[in-house]
């Protein structure tokens, strides 16, 4: 049985980028009959406060995405993270890391494509005596120490991808230097914990996939397959952000309904030709992944929205 998931991180109101990547996710679980998990990512505490949880929730049941299993909240799993930690230090695949990130700008790390710095392995291989003399005056995060390993995977949309995990990433985090359990490891750890099989998510993630599915492979999990879907843009090319402000579901509840926001995105992405309301089994109806376009998707905001 096919199980998805919808796993927002609640640090403000789902804007329309975020809905349309919440309804693939059930819409690809649901047409073949599949379950789906709610799980909210909230490690990182101040910026997700259980009251925008909530009113995430809610957003999701005005939408009416329904879902079999949870909520889940990653803040209430902290002792979980702690165990699969353990592992990977039994396995010696993990250093501390004192570099602060603005050192790590300093070290000018080369980039990778997506513009994110690589870990230039600064700590790597730090002697025990040079990890106690740093541990006194900072804390260090964990990183887990990769090396020239090819990761193959064919993503559901975008094909087959082959990644370079040293070139792809470098040495990743898995545990920051405030305590709080990285993404990656959380992330991984639970979609295989909760039985999901099924990864629909933006097309931004796609890079990340590789460094997920070593994990996968160091905790001897089964993997996942993985659909990422273009992501939403504004005409001037900007991705939506829930910090610009743009459509979120308080403005758009204000006037729409549930059946105008799925007809929008159903028209926006290509499976109906103009703006109609729809519901949901109607959207399960007209869905097929094939239709959707390779690139992102800016939206048309020619009318009153
Ligand atoms: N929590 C992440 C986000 O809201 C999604 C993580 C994932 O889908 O793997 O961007």
């Amino acid at each position: 049985m096919v199980v998805g998931r919808f796993a927002p991180t609640p640090s403000g109101r789902m804007h329309l980028g975020n809905i349309y990547a919440m309804l693939f996710a059930w819409a690809k679980s649901r047409k073949f009959g599949g379950e789906i998990v709610l799980r909210i990512e909230d490690l990182d505490k101040l910026r997700c406060p259980r009251s925008n949880a909530e009113i995430l929730i809610d957003d999701l049941y005005w939408l009416g995405l329904d879902w079999d299993k949870g909520p889940y909240f990653q803040s209430e799993r902290i002792e979980i993270y702690k165990k699969y930690i353990e592992i990977l230090k039994q396995k010696r695949v993990t250093f501390p890391c004192f570099c602060s990130r603005g050192e790590l700008h300093i070290a000018n790390a080369p980039h990778t494509n997506d513009g994110i710095y690589r870990y230039p392995g600064t700590c790597r291989n730090l002697t025990k005596e040079q990890i106690a003399i740093k541990s006194f005056w900072r804390s260090p995060a964990l990183r887990v120490r990769v090396d020239d390993r090819v990761i193959c995977f064919e993503d559901e949309h975008y094909g087959i991808q082959k990644s370079v995990l040293d070139k792809n990433s470098g040495d990743f985090i898995v545990c920051r230097s405030d305590g709080v359990y990285a993404y990656h490891l959380s992330v991984v750890v639970d979609d295989a914990i909760m039985g999901v099989t099924e990864i629909v998510r933006g097309s931004d993630l796609l890079g990340s996939v590789p460094v997920q599915l070593y994990l996968y492979e160091l905790f001897e999990f089964e993997r996942p397959s993985y659909c990422h879907i273009p992501l939403f843009k504004v005409a001037d090319g900007r991705r939506l952000a829930k910090r610009d402000g743009d459509l979120d579901m308080g403005t758009l509840r204000k006037k729409y309904s549930a059946e105008d926001i799925i007809g929008y995105i159903a028209w926006q992405v290509g499976f109906i030709d103009k703006w109609e309301k729809m519901n949901k089994s109607e959207f399960l109806s007209v869905f097929e992944i094939d239709k959707l376009p390779m690139n992102d998707i800016v939206l048309n905001y020619n009318f009153d929205l």
